[in-house]
């Protein structure tokens, strides 16, 4: 139960005065349907009236506040025509501005020999100062009376800045006066106000400066809401552990002895060393949850396998998901040969298994029968079971949301007190900032560098004006043997047009080149697809024409050049990904990026670093910096949620510091009763982390 120190916080916006349906309608467009998300809606700018100046002196351009005396009104004669009010103060004359205006309500606001402070933007316009409908006009009196710095808040169309800066003032009215959940000698070394007086510091602008994530107000606040996603993944992570005792499995060394006699290369020490990583945990009687983090083509699968083996080794069930029908095939293919060297007993299981066939693996699954286990998440069903799985993998782990990553573990439960260990492969390479939000305390291990003998792949962004050219080049390439990918983009919203384009490319191409060209696409049916793969991979086609399918994981050593085509609709990351199809033998690769008009700063600045850098660490920094944490991995992808105040790149010694700081607070008070531990309860669900607060015993 969220406590009731919070409720007015969680009531609705159209409970504020002034607020109607249509307001709460653009308010929750842009904030949130609550009070809380006005008052965690900090300001983007900042409007600064504290210029008096003169009127002599006063720089166009500028919001100034300036003190005048009203000389005359020159009403309109024509609709159309602007209504003109003359002031002066003892420098200069200035003539008032107003479209559409009641002559009666400005008779009343600026009665002729009054004196006035106006405040608003000046303007000169042909030698003489003017300014537009003031934004304030008082009496001298009066000039308390509006704020000479006002916050300014992101707006949507239909909404404008007074009732929005005015709801959420209210708002802040209402915020209680919140517990102290930080360790105060914590806060006290940083210099950090409480809570309270933070939030309302960071609503209160007074220069740029103030907006900045690195101020006190702000870096406090950031940390509340670091601190708060770091125990909520902690404790979802404890109760995923709960009652579920891990259990040491050491492999013999037998199986995998025999696969590695039969790999045609050696492991790099990038692999060894992950590997190590891998084997310790799993020796340990502490269950593995372990991330592993490599770049494109750096050998991931084979680490995976040898994993799997030490499993299997000591006598129990391996499993590796992956998210698609293609990439399972695939993993299936190159993990044949070893699993046929190491003499132990490979199945596949996805939505296209079905039948008696199906009956029979489930059947072997049951039995022990089976030693790994390949599929889709068709590994998830309820009626698979397996006899004892001591290792759950699962690749390119982005494609799967935390839940799905807890059912598989949970298969490792099926007949034992003990649960199976879990490797998460992704090759999108996690900038570590965000893989701390995202995976909480989850290990990590890296696989640095990329298997000998691999040339960098050569970049070129080019104009698509010129894709005659490139036709031209890529004739003379494909008839010396080589092996091209063509990759057309996939927009979700229209995906029968794109569809249609990727087919005419196709059949362009085709009498362009003279070749035969393979055509792939998400609406494909699997088989199709799968025939269409295997005749690129044997090379009976030398040209495919893709939709994104072929984004994740596809490995043919011999394509040695990927076309991208409307290069500047793709994120750095999937730019990242495509390149990373080629270059993975030992021919000289070259990746041509596409582009076509219209092209926006952002696509810029991601071709250029694209043609500057191989390296997906990098990389993804870049994507992180450009395209902000939230829509990289998918706002509620991985468990990710999105920060309202915490910016995972400014704020990363922070992410770090709360990291460690959430270990301790658990350790020393796991089910939060303590006096700071009720006030974290408030925290988590002044966050909205409610789920996490449930996985308390006591909670
Ligand atoms: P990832 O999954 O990390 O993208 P893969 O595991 O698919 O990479 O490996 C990419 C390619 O590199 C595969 O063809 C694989 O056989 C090959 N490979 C893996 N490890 C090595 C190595 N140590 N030396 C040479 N080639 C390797
Ligand atoms: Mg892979």
């Amino acid at each position: 139960m969220r406590p009731a120190i919070l409720f007015p916080l969680f009531a609705d916006i159209r409970t504020l005065p002034g607020v109607g349906p249509k307001l709460e309608k653009l308010i929750a467009k842009v904030a949130g349907p609550r009070l809380v998300d006005l008052v965690f809606d900090l300001p983007a700018g900042v409007v600064d009236r504290s210029y008096r100046p003169k009127l002599a002196s006063a720089e166009a351009g500028r919001i100034a506040t300036v003190e005048v005396m009203v000389l005359e009104h020159k009403p309109n004669r024509v609709k159309a025509q602007p209504y003109k009010v003359l002031v002066s103060d003892d420098t200069s004359l200035m003539e008032l501005v107003f479209f559409r205006a009641h002559a009666d309500y400005l008779a009343s606001l600026l009665p002729a020999g009054a004196r006035r402070v106006l405040s608003g933007r000046i303007e000169r316009f042909k030698d003489r100062l003017q300014m537009a409908h003031p934004d304030y006009v008082v009496a001298p009196e009066e000039i308390t009376s509006f704020p000479l710095h006002e916050p300014v808040y992101g707006l949507t169309e239909g909404l404008t800045a007074r009732p929005m800066a005015k709801a959420v003032r209210s708002s802040l009215d209402k915020m209680p006066a919140m517990p102290e959940w930080q360790d105060a000698a914590f806060v006290r070394q940083r210099k950090w106000q409480d809570f309270n007086t933070a939030l309302a510091a960071a609503h209160n602008p007074v220069h740029d400066s103030d907006l900045e994530p690195t101020t006190q107000a702000r870096q406090r606040l950031a940390y509340d809401e670091l601190l708060a996603n770091q125990l909520a993944l902690l404790l979802i992570r404890s109760h995923m552990r709960e009652g579920q005792e891990g259990r040491a499995i050491f492999g013999t060394g037998s199986l995998k002895a025999k696969a590695v006699a039969a790999l045609p290369f050696a492991l790099t020490d990038g692999q060894l060393g992950a590997l190590a990583e891998i084997e310790q945990d799993m020796a340990s009687e502490k269950r593995m949850l372990r991330l592993l983090q490599g770049d494109v083509g750096s050998g991931k699968t084979i680490v995976a396998m040898l994993a799997m083996l030490d499993a299997v080794e000591a006598g129990l069930q391996a499993a590796l998901m992956a998210p698609t029908e293609l990439l399972v095939r695939q993993h299936l293919g190159s993990l044949e040969p070893y699993a046929q060297a190491a003499g132990v007993r490979l199945a596949c299981l996805t939505g296209r298994e079905k039948g008696p066939g199906r009956e029979t693996t489930l059947a072997k699954l049951a039995a022990g029968e089976i030693d790994i286990l390949v599929g889709t998440h068709a590994l998830f069903s309820e009626d698979v079971a397996f006899k004892d799985l001591g290792l759950a993998v699962v690749d390119e782990q982005h494609r799967f949301g935390v839940h799905q990553r807890m059912q598989l573990q949970s298969k490792g439960q099926k007949n034992k007190q003990s649960s199976a260990d879990v490797l998460v492969m992704t090759a999108t390479p996690i900038p570590r900032t965000l893989a701390l939000t995202a995976y909480g305390d989850m290990d990590v291990s890296r696989i640095t560098g990329r298997p000998p003998g691999r040339k960098p792949v050569e970049t070129r962004v080019m104009n698509g004006e010129r894709m005659d050219e490139l036709i031209s080049h890529l004739r003379t390439a494909l008839n010396r043997g080589a092996r091209a990918y063509w990759v057309c983009p996939l927009v979700e919203e229209s995906e029968k047009i794109d569809l249609a384009a990727a087919q005419d490319r196709a059949v362009m191409l085709r009498q362009a080149l003279g070749l035969n060209v393979g055509l792939v696409h998400g609406k494909m049916k699997a088989t199709d697809r799968d025939a269409a793969m295997a005749a690129f991979k044997a090379g009976e086609t030398q040209l495919l024409v893709a939709t994104t399918v072929i984004e994740v994981g596809v490995d043919v050593p011999e394509a040695t050049i990927m076309v991208v085509e409307h290069a500047e609709r793709f994120g750095l990351s999937q730019l990242h990904q495509l390149r990373g199809r080629v270059g993975r033998g030992s021919g000289k690769s070259s990746c041509i990026l596409l582009w076509h008009e219209p092209l926006g700063e952002t696509a810029k600045a991601r071709l250029k670093i694209m043609r500057e850098t191989d390296d997906g660490f990098v990389i993804a920094e870049e994507d992180l910096r450009l395209r902000g944490p939230g829509e990289m991995l998918g706002k509620r992808q991985s468990g990710m949620e999105e920060f309202r105040i915490a910016d995972p790149s400014a704020h990363a010694d922070l992410l770090a510091v709360a990291h460690d700081d959430a270990r301790l607070v658990l350790s020393r008070d796991p089910e939060l009763k303590s006096p700071r531990g009720e006030a974290l309860r408030i925290l988590l669900y002044l966050f909205g982390r409610d789920e996490a607060v449930r996985y308390l015993r006591t909670g």
